[in-house]
């Protein structure tokens, strides 16, 4: 009869909403002992996305990259609820979250309530477009799976399509013509990816076309990569460069058409530049639930996201508490952040197990000691009362603090660049020992054994055999 929900009524109630980077680290590290825990995600995974840029280009291949979510919960001690559907609504007064299966099968029970004690609010974000026309239309993104897929599909069309007999040289051109737009970390490891698939693979299977791909990156600032230092950015810059990677910046893409973009030029003239390709990664915004919920909690104005305060309690609101690219803080929209938030919600969760278990028994020890038959059992109570009012006193829920462990970012050509704090000062590299340590870094942070060893693999398979050009 499906999924019983709660599971003990004598337990508080977490629903966690998503099963990105925040929810799964923090379904890794929660203790279920004292909690029903209940998972809602549209997608039954978790998605490793620092690698979803090789998974575009066919160095990966997708399954390698995903962890089924129950792998992470089967092992807990009591058993979690994991429910593949998207929460349209969260009522912050009641405590509920509505939720339904929008998936292409259905059964007759497809949309439903219910109710939290805690919320961990953890939905990530979507792709920015600004509005500007043609995008959601015409424009691939890359921030999910599909959209890797989705991309890969059409760059091989567009090669596929430019080979066809008697396409016109301006045709052939415009086909193989690549704008990636946003030179932020993703365009930039796209772009790179894109090269080496470019080098690699497609100059043996398609001479005739491979000098003719053109990659440009399109950046609206004055320079790509500004949470990198100024030596890394032109360090990718002159690699680029090599690569044959255009680079425009302070170049805004105005428009995006079934086979254009409308560039406005530092100059502010506006230019239409053929293209068989436009890939879009400029930035993230709020999720409409996200924008509901905050418009329905007094103070929650801040347009980039979430309000929490320093123990990520979203303000304003009893149990909410929220983590990761939804949020509006002081900290990058990154994995990094996002997995560091939901370790330590599992451990406020421990905290806060803890304390109300203490609670529980300081009130039955305070009922029971006047009652007590004689004077040693009282004597007795009164001592674990007294000590387990001081266990209570300590347990102490320290606020959120983020340890920075640096940025990496693959530019192609087998080389990365790193920005790592070291001995209070920063270490800026670039170059193939980067990219080395790049992999292993990327490899050491998949969460299990299995993904090391698939993607481990997969690496392997393509530098023996090249990758993929089929397209499915
Ligand atoms: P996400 O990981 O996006 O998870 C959100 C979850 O919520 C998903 O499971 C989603 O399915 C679910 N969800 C969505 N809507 C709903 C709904 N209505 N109801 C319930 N669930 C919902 N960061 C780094 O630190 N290093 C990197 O190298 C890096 N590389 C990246 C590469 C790419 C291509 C991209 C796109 C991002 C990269 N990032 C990187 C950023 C990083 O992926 C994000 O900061 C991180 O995913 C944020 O984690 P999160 O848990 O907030 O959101
Ligand atoms: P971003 O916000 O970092 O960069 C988007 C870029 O697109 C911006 O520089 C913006 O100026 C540009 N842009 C927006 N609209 C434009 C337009 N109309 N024309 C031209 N340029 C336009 O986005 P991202 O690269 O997707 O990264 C999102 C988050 O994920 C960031 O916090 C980033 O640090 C993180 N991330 C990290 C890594 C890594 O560490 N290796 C990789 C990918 C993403």
């Amino acid at each position: 009869p499906g999924t019983q929900l709660p599971f003990d009524s004598t337990k508080k109630t977490i629903v966690v909403l998503g099963s990105g980077w925040g929810a799964t680290s923090l379904l890794k590290g929660i203790d279920t002992t004292e909690y029903n825990v209940v998972v809602i995600s549209p997608k039954n995974y978790f998605l490793f996305t620092p690698l979803l840029p090789s998974v575009a280009v066919g160095t990966l291949s997708p399954r390698s990259i995903l962890q089924p979510t129950r792998y992470v919960t089967r092992h807990k001690t009591r058993e979690v609820a994991v429910i593949e559907a998207d929460a349209h609504a969260v009522d912050p007064v009641k405590k509920t979250v509505t939720f339904s299966d929008d998936s292409e099968i259905r059964g007759l029970s497809s949309s439903t309530t219910i109710s939290y004690d805690y919320l961990v609010y953890a939905v990530g974000a979507e792709v920015q477009t600004f509005g500007i026309p043609g995008v959601q239309e015409h424009a691939c993104f890359m921030k999910e799976l599909e959209h890797a897929e989705k991309f890969q599909r059409r760059f091989m069309d567009c090669v596929e399509t430019a080979g066809f007999p008697g396409q016109s040289p301006e045709e052939v051109e415009r086909l193989l013509h690549m704008v990636v737009v946003g030179g932020g970390p993703t365009g930039i490891e796209l772009s790179g990816e894109l090269h080496d698939w470019l080098k690699d693979d497609l100059a043996h299977w398609y001479p005739e076309l491979s000098d003719r791909i053109r990659i440009s990156l399109v950046e609206a600032l004055p320079s790509v990569l500004p949470m990198f230092s100024k030596q890394l950015i032109d360090y990718t810059v002159s690699t680029f460069k090599e690569s044959k990677i255009d680079v425009l910046t302070q170049t805004m893409v105005k428009e995006v058409k079934p086979n254009s973009v409308i560039l406005q030029m530092p100059d502010k003239s506006l230019k239409e530049v053929p293209c068989g390709l436009v890939v879009w990664a400029g930035g993230n915004k709020g999720r409409k639930i996200t924008v509901d919920l905050k418009a329905k909690v007094p103070g929650q104005t801040n347009p980039r996201g979430i309000t929490v305060d320093d123990h990520l309690r979203m303000v304003g609101t009893d149990g909410i508490f929220a983590i990761g690219d939804c949020t509006s803080t002081s900290y990058a929209p990154t994995a990094q952040v996002a997995s560091q938030q939901g370790a330590y919600l599992a451990r406020v969760f421990a905290q806060i197990a803890k304390k109300t278990s203490l609670e529980a028994r300081i009130s039955e020890l305070e009922t029971k000691t006047p009652a007590a038959a004689n004077e040693e059992e009282r004597k007795a109570n009164a001592k674990e009362l007294d000590a387990a009012k001081k266990s209570a006193e300590l347990v102490a829920i320290r606020p959120f603090h983020y340890s920075h462990q640096g940025s990496l970012a693959y530019i192609g050509s087998e080389k990365a660049i790193a920005d790592l704090p070291f001995m209070n000062g920063n270490i800026a590299s670039g170059g193939v020992a980067t990219f080395l340590f790049w992999r292993s870094a990327y490899l050491s942070n998949l969460f299990s054994l299995r993904n090391r060893t698939l993607v481990a693999n997969d690496w392997w398979l393509t530098q023996l055999f090249g990758r993929d050009v089929s397209r499915n």
